[in-house]
């Protein structure tokens, strides 16, 4: 049962699988249709348009699990012309204010997200140092404290983000 879903929600948001590491037989179609099906539900919510452009940058960023450049997306685009980095840097931009897509900062490369979270809600990113993947953990109990030490500072922290390398389940595995 649970508590009633507010009617703004996308109903998308509740087959989200809670997987942080998909496995690599997973059903990776499935995976990108879903992410997909939930950008457009994101931005018909906020009457915003997931233009063509926005969308080849999303799909070039669902084609895996791993974090992009912007110049490996612009070489994975399927175009006659090589957009401009601008104009990728733009798509980027819009894909990240609307929690469609995360910067990894120490990459300096961009993930699509494939879970439904609020803006302002702490996101771990655990990276693989041996298969590049990365996975979205969820903030929790860590979220609170990182907040609170913050504030206690006297800063107001706008996206708090931590980074974590080390080693996936499924390559640890192997
Ligand atoms: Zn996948
Ligand atoms: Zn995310
Ligand atoms: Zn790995």
């Amino acid at each position: 049962m649970g508590a009633p879903r507010a009617p703004d929600q996308p109903s998308i948001a509740i087959i989200m699988p809670p997987v942080i590491f998909p496995a690599p037989d997973h059903d990776h179609e499935r995976c990108t249709s879903t992410a997909i099906a939930h950008a457009e539900a994101q931005c018909a919510a906020r009457a915003q348009r997931l233009t063509p452009m926005r969308r080849q940058v999303l799909e070039v960023l669902l084609s895996s699990h791993r974090p992009l450049g912007a110049y490996e997306i612009i070489d994975r685009l399927q175009q006659k012309t090589r957009p401009a980095p601008i104009t990728i840097y733009r798509a980027l931009g819009f894909l990240c204010d609307n929690g469609l897509v995360h910067r990894i900062e120490s990459r300096n490369a961009f993930v699509a997200c494939v879970h439904n979270h609020g803006s302002g809600d702490l996101v771990i990113f655990l990276i693989c140092e041996r298969c590049g993947a990365v996975g979205e953990a969820p903030g929790g109990a860590a979220a609170e404290a990182l907040k609170a030490s913050s504030r206690a500072a006297g800063f107001s922290p706008r996206s708090p983000l931590v980074e974590i390398a080390g080693i996936c389940a499924h390559c640890r595995d192997r």
